[in-house]
Formats: structure tokens, sequence, C-alpha cells
């Protein structure tokens, strides 16, 4: 049962395409915006509407460029790095617009948050990171631990008795057998003291769609890949993750101990 609802995949084409027709959306407003206000930016300087029309311009093409340099990524084709460090700045700036239009195809905001998921891990994949065990942080959000659990682990993980009641059990004998830290984090703030205090060459990062949209935007430039966690009890509650696909990442981005 957790494997088939892990199983259901969002598309990557999905928040690829709302991103295209947010940016299209985006250019032809400030294009309106541009014509409005036009003559009186003529009236303050005589080549204003020029300027401010080459800034709009070229500010279109770069995210536009940005974008079809991730669809690039996800395709496997070679990439410009230049692209690279605006790419969140421009998801960012262009989320909003896409939620909306989503919305009016009927696409609720979480779908297009896991297509970001699938778009991000799949140009990690692609990019063909690989870090040691040691060098590696795993991060799971509190509600993974049974909410009837008594032990504090969300400063010390090792307090899990590993009683098998739910995956943060499953996750320190992992982190035991491979050799990465493993921490559960209350929140994003405590997620960043994390990572800024371990400072990992990766980060594996198991939450909801919302969480690892933000997440995974806030630890870069430092790659992360995501795994959703399955919530068979509604959100933020005594959710569980498919410690199957958590082991397929890893084994993908754990460097051999020998290599
Ligand atoms: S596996 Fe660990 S965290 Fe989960 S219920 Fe058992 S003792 Fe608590």
């Amino acid at each position: 049962m957790l494997k088939s609802l892990a199983l259901a995949r969002p598309k990557k084409r999905l928040f690829l395409g709302l991103l295209l027709a947010s940016e299209f959306f985006v250019a032809a407003a400030l294009y309106g915006l541009w014509i409005i206000c036009c003559p009186g930016l003529e009236n303050i300087f005589e080549y204003l509407p020029a300027i401010v029309g080459a800034f709009l311009i070229f500010v279109s093409t770069f995210s536009f460029g940005a974008l079809c340099n991730m669809v690039l990524a996800v395709k496997g084709l070679p990439t410009l790095k230049l692209f690279h460090r605006y790419s969140f700045a421009i998801i960012k700036f262009l989320f909003p617009v896409s939620v909306r239009i989503g919305k009016i195809f009927g696409i609720k905001r979480r779908q297009i948050e896991g297509s970001f998921v699938a778009v991000s891990n799949l140009i990690f994949m692609k990019s063909g990171i690989k870090v040691p065990a040691k060098k590696l942080l795993v991060l799971s959000p509190h509600c993974l631990q049974l909410s009837s659990c008594p032990h504090k682990i969300t400063r010390d993980p090792n307090n899990c008795k590993r009683c098998g009641g739910c995956n943060v059990g499953d996750l320190m004998k992992l982190s035991e057998e491979m050799g990465f830290t493993f921490f559960v984090a209350t929140g994003g703030t405590l997620a960043r003291q994390v990572v800024m205090k371990n400072r990992p060459q990766a980060v594996l990062a198991i939450a909801c769609e919302r969480d690892l949209m933000s997440g995974i935007q806030d630890v870069y430039p430092l790659p992360a890949v995501g795994v959703l966690n399955i919530r068979p009890n509604g959100p933020c509650f005594n959710t569980r993750v498919d410690m199957d696909e958590v082991r397929r990442v890893l084994d993908k981005i754990v460097e051999e101990k020998n290599s």
C-alpha cells in the first residue's frame, strides 16, 4: 500500500510547462505595462522608454533562457552554468503565477510542488553527484515519529529505541549501516541550522511537497535530493516513508567505500 502511494509520481513536464506559461504571461503583462507607461516615461526623458524596454527584454530573455536550460537539464543535454544560480530565483518569482495558472486548469498547488521536486531530483541525478556517506546529511520531518512515542529524538535521534513503531528507527539503522548523518528536524529553521553545523556535501531530505520545494531552494547551491513522505493519516501526523525508495536513492548518491 505504502509502495503504491509512493509510486504515484508527479509529472515533470507539468512544472516546466506551467513555468513556461507563466514566463509568457509575465512577459506579456510587462509589455502591456510598458506600452501604458511609455508616454509618461517619454515626458521624463526622451530615451527612457527605449532604456526601460531594453531592460525588460533583457530580463525576459534571460529568464526564458534559464527555463530552457532547465528543460535541457531534464532531457540530459548540455546546459549553461551561467543560468544555474539564477534558476531558483526565477522559480521563486514565477511560482505564484504558475499556481494561479494551474488553478484555472484545476491543477492543485501540491501537484505543482511535487512536479518541481521531480524536476529537481532528475537534475540532481543527471548531474551524477556522488558523495561519501559521512558527507551526506539525511533530514526527516518530526511527523515521521510515531505521535505516541515518548522518546525525544529532535535534538538527538540516538534516543530512538528502534522499536519498529515508525520509520525513524529504520533510518537510524540505515545511518549506522552506511555512515551518513541522520537528523530529525522540527522545521525549516532547525533544518538550516543542522545543514550549517554539519556542512554536508549533499542533502537527502524527506518531507512533503511544500517543504521539499522550499528546502531544496533554501540549501542551494548545496545539492539536495528529495523523497516525498507518505501521509496515510493526513498531513503532519504519523507520516511514513518508502524505505525501498530511500535505499534506492542512497545507492545512487553514496560513493562506494573503496572507490
Ligand atoms: S522507532 Fe524510535 S522514534 Fe519510532 S516509535 Fe520507536 S522509539 Fe519512537
